[in-house]
């Protein structure tokens, strides 16, 4: 019997094929706690060995900490490039929003010097609600566009909450204009909002990418960090969860990755990751699912227990749309 691998999934247009689980890299810029480096390299390295090829950054998490560890661990894999996607954002920094062309156009120079690349795959508008709509249509994605004639990044994405952001912007730009898109928190268990917006995606030719399938660690042992905006009834209804799934000797994590792996129209999972024993954790549920299926009673039992707060989100941004 073949080696089990982990499944590659096309994104909407581009031509990149992206491993469905893909890693998330704010862990790396310790917004989840402490990682020392020697962890951080070994997780990206043991993700690699298991077949993700996509890597996520942002010169927002950790104050470009998390660029820095990945870079380095990238290039600690040896690896020719052209096995590997990165993706890294703009306009959103440590010191607050700045989507100007200006600064988008500088902010890609010392994001590849940080990563050590010579392009990114990927360059994504980071948390667009909390600028200008408009600035995003208008100076924004024009200022990109010409990143990707001068081959600083091959394809362009825009990232945020509010799903409305998405197609606001969508619906006022030439096709192909915005090659992907990122939801996070919007297909997990507790919320699967984004499932209605995929049609539309689809029929753009929009490749989407969901991050957050534990709810940014609401969906997890160790539970959400200090900083977590969900309100304290979504807090406590998924402690609730994962409690019920610790008395049956199960795992939440896995069950709500696999959640939201299960979607072949979303192109990648991105699971924020900082140890080995995440990676192979979540490279296993994938697997698992493919060859066994999901616990679907234990998934029934929570999904009654998130009943009262599904589709729970929280403010973001300056507007909503
Ligand atoms: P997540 O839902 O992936 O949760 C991450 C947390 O879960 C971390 O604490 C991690 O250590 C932990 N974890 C991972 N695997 C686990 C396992 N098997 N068991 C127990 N705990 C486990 O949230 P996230 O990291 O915020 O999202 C994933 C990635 O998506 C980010 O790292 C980032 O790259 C991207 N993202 C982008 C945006 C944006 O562009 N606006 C927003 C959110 C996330």
């Amino acid at each position: 019997m073949a080696a089990q691998t982990l499944q590659l999934r096309p994104l909407g247009n581009t031509g990149l094929n992206l491993s469905s689980v893909g890693f998330g890299a704010s862990p790396l810029g310790k917004v989840f706690g402490d990682v020392s480096e020697q962890d951080a390299f070994a997780a990206v390295r043991e993700a690699f060995r298991l077949g993700v090829n996509f890597f996520d950054t942002s010169p927002y998490y950790g104050g470009t900490l998390s660029e820095k560890v990945l870079g380095k661990a990238l290039k600690a894999l040896g690896a020719p490039r052209d096995e590997y996607i990165v993706s890294t954002k703009c306009g959103r920094y440590k010191e607050g929003f700045d989507f100007s062309a200006e600064r988008v156009t500088k902010s890609i120079d010392e994001s590849l010097e940080r990563l050590q690349l010579d392009y990114v795959d990927i360059l994504q508008c980071h948390d667009i609600e909390f600028g200008s709509l408009d600035q995003i249509v208008n100076e924004t994605l024009p200022a990109l566009q010409k990143l990707k004639q001068a081959g600083k990044i091959r394809f362009i994405g825009i990232t945020g909450l509010p799903l409305g952001i998405f197609t606001y912007v969508l619906d006022r730009v030439p096709p192909g204009t915005v090659d992907v898109i990122l939801s996070y928190c919007h297909y997990s268990i507790n919320d699967s909002t984004l499932e209605d917006l995929l049609p539309y995606l689809k029929s753009k030719g929009v490749g989407v990418i969901s991050a957050s399938p534990l709810a940014m660690g609401l969906l997890t042992e160790a539970g959400a960090p200090e900083w977590h905006p969900a309100s304290s009834e979504l807090k406590a209804a998924c402690r609730a969860a994962v409690d019920h799934c610790k008395g049956k000797g199960k795992n939440i994590s896995k069950l709500a990755l696999q959640y939201s792996l299960a979607n072949t129209d979303i192109s990648s999972v991105l699971v924020g990751m900082k140890s080995v024993k995440e990676v192979e954790e979540n490279i296993a549920a994938a697997l698992e699912l493919a060859t066994a299926g999901m616990d679907e009673e234990t998934l029934s039992e929570i999904t009654d227990i998130l009943k009262p707060v599904k589709n729970q989100s929280w403010p973001s941004g300056i507007q909503q749309s």
